[in-house]
């Protein structure tokens, strides 16, 4: 049975990465930030109890990852997801208005947690099978891409990210750790919105294909849900 461990599972992306993974037979640890209010996710763990595990983590809480870490000791770890991200709405959007500490906050949400999650998991992700570590970033993460200018904050914390990810590809790979970049579409979330152009089931389903496909070659690499190559 593969293994993955999924952060931000209570709604939107990671809950559906959560609905499909458990779907398709594998053992799901799921992290969200409040268990007793996660009402979809545990409609969905006592339908398959077997093979969803509901774990509390709060991506800003190093030593609850930590815990965690040491909960799961004995596990292997396939795939570690890290999904959980915020996009800060207030006064992000324009020059003059940047909230520094909203923007602070995005950063150890969207740039440290998923550095963290992997220094603490990585000796189960290391004696796993399959050995990966996929981060979910952004489009807007990239320099080349940007056109529309804004979002200082949302932009710079996952070109952050992606920079970070590059890095721990290059020092993973002696171990056999293959390290993913995926953008996951314009997806119809609390985060996307309802104009959202694709649906969660798309967009996971596209991932899915995009990580059962990363080999060597890939890692450090930054791949749209339908595998196309986004530009840094
Ligand atoms: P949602 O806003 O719908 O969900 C965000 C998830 O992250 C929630 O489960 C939320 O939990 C969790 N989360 C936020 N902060 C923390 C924290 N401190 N600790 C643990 N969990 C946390 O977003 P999406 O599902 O749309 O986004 C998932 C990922 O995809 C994000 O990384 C996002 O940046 C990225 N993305 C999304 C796009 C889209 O169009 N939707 C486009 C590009 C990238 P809680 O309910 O407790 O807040």
């Amino acid at each position: 049975m593969k293994t993955v461990l999924i952060t931000g599972t209570n709604r939107g992306i990671g809950l559906e990465f959560v609905r499909q993974y458990a779907h398709d037979g594998w053992l799901v640890h799921a992290c969200t930030r409040n268990p007793s209010t996660s009402d979809e996710l545990n409609r969905l763990a006592s339908q398959n109890p077997d093979a969803i595990k509901i774990h509390a983590l709060d991506a800003n809480n190093h030593s609850q990852i930590e815990q965690l870490s040491q909960t799961l000791s004995t596990e292997a770890i396939d795939i570690l997801i890290n999904n959980a991200g915020v996009y800060p709405v207030t006064r992000d959007t324009s020059f003059h208005q940047i909230d520094y500490e909203a923007w602070a906050y995005a950063f150890r949400i969207n740039t440290m947690a998923p550095l963290k999650m992997a220094d603490a998991f990585y000796p189960q992700i290391a004696k796993s099978e399959l050995k990966k570590i996929v981060t979910i970033t952004s489009k807007m993460g990239s320099v080349s891409d940007n056109r529309g200018g804004g979002s200082y904050v949302y932009r710079s914390s996952k070109s952050a990210v992606n920079i970070v990810m590059k890095s721990l590809a290059i020092d993973l790979e002696s171990k056999g750790i293959i390290v993913g970049l995926l953008h996951p579409g314009w997806v119809r979330t609390d985060m996307g919105g309802p104009n959202a152009l694709i649906s969660t089931e798309k967009s996971v389903s596209g991932m899915r294909h995009v990580i059962d496909e990363l080999t060597h070659t890939d890692s450090g690499r930054f791949f749209a849900y339908d595998g196309q190559t986004i530009p840094w």
